[in-house]
């Protein structure tokens, strides 16, 4: 399906994910989200299952949990342009990093569950609203959950970078 590119993207650039055959896509996701039933996704390796309730050292489940999310213009010049890079911040952390600047988000779990919908549809608002990138903050600890979320995306239209913005 051809698709139309939000307008102060460089036309000729086309993101990995949609170069990916659906099928592809939807192997990754399964691949991915079979790692949380002893989930080894960072190097914690809690080996816990998170499908069945358990947490680990990032005290997440498996749905999404995100804290904020909008046009960052305190991100690095190329990222943000003229429209702001998309940024979305997911609660906790894989890390624990005492000095964090984010650390109502990643330590004192500041957020709220979202649907994989709901995150979906964050994705492609943040590039209607004509953010460069989607820049997803903290993102490790809920990688299959996005990957679910960036599949409705790419189905609603979703075609500008993503930017993997990780504290490791
Ligand atoms: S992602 Fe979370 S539960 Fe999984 S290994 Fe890392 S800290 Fe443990």
């Amino acid at each position: 399906m051809p698709r139309k590119l939000p307008r102060n993207s460089q036309d000729d650039f086309i993101p990995a994910y949609l170069k990916l055959p659906s099928e592809e896509i939807d192997k990754r996701i399964a691949r991915a989200d079979n790692i949380l039933t002893s989930c080894r996704l960072c190097p914690r390796s809690c080996g816990i299952n998170r499908k069945e309730g358990e947490y680990g050292f990032c005290r997440t489940g498996d749905k999404p949990v995100v804290s904020s999310w909008g046009p960052h213009f305190g991100e690095e010049k190329p990222l943000v342009g003229r429209g702001g890079s998309g940024t979305i911040f997911f609660t906790n952390c894989n890390l624990g990093c005492l000095f964090c600047q984010n650390y109502s988000i990643s330590h004192l779990g500041e957020g709220a569950e979202a649907s994989f919908e709901r995150l979906s549809s964050i994705m492609t608002d943040l590039q209607s609203r004509g953010c460069h990138n989607i820049n997803l903050v903290t993102p490790t600890h809920q990688v299959p959950m996005i990957l679910k979320a960036l599949r409705m995306a790419i189905e609603g239209g979703l075609c500008i970078p993503i930017v993997y913005n990780s504290g490791g």
